[in-house]
């Protein structure tokens, strides 16, 4: 078995998370006492989000680096950024490391791709929604047609997960705001959700739609486990 490195703490509230499925999934794959091995560097996210506000990525992109390559050092097999706003420099940070980093957007994408889907909503932080990174990859390397929120609604979203979500509050009032959210994203024409934040799935279930949710923190987790038992 593979070791699965883990560059987490964006927030920790969802990275308890990954470290839950991971190991789930191992124990359901392989049975008896296995469970997974981990490195993880786990940040202090007062940092990064005062940086991520403040539009300092280039300090980001350095700090991302520095951290995969003590993830490297200390024998990790691969890495996982385990958030989708910082893998707008996860291409930076792979170049600067040996060991394969498993992209979530890459991940997400074949996961649509499998469904048949075209049409696309994405959810995320203002900087996920907003910026290229994200909804570049997935219009030219996959052909999706992305649609995000709109401006009022992005906001709403932007702020429930810095000021509710990260820091461990799940509101019933939060989860009506992005269920209206998710409709208008399917009357718009979205044949499916992409919840491009780590921290969503704790507020947002597929058991409450019947469009397809797509759960980028469980579908890196799980694709941890494969990539990590794979021989
Ligand atoms: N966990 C987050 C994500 O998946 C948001 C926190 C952050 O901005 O890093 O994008």
């Amino acid at each position: 078995m593979k070791t699965i490195g883990l560059i987490g703490g964006m927030s920790w509230e969802s990275t308890q998370e990954y470290y839950r499925i991971i190991n789930e999934t191992v124990k359901e794959t392989l049975g008896g006492f296995h469970s997974a091995k981990i490195i993880m560097y786990s940040v202090d996210f007062e940092e990064i989000e005062k940086l991520q506000h403040q539009g300092k990525w280039g300090e980001l992109t350095e700090l991302m680096i520095d951290i995969a390559k003590r993830i490297e050092k200390s024998g990790a097999d691969f890495v996982l950024i385990c958030a989708n706003t910082m893998h707008k420099m996860a291409d930076e940070v792979q170049k600067n490391i040996k060991i394969p980093l498993l992209n979530v957007i890459d991940l997400t994408a074949e996961k649509i791709r499998e469904k048949g889907l075209k049409k696309i909503g994405l959810l995320g932080t203002k900087f996920t929604m907003e910026e290229d990174f994200y909804k570049r990859r997935l219009t030219e390397k996959y052909g999706f047609d992305v649609i995000i929120p709109t401006e009022g609604e992005r906001r709403i979203i932007h702020d429930v997960i810095f000021n509710e979500l990260c820091l461990g509050e799940i509101k019933q009032s939060s989860k009506e705001q992005f269920k209206k959210i998710i409709e208008n994203l399917v009357a718009r024409g979205a044949g499916g959700i992409i919840l491009g934040c780590t921290e969503i799935p704790l507020l947002v279930k597929q058991e409450d739609f019947e469009v397809s949710l797509f759960d980028t923190m469980m579908i890196h987790a799980k694709s941890a486990v494969e990539y990590a038992i794979k021989k």
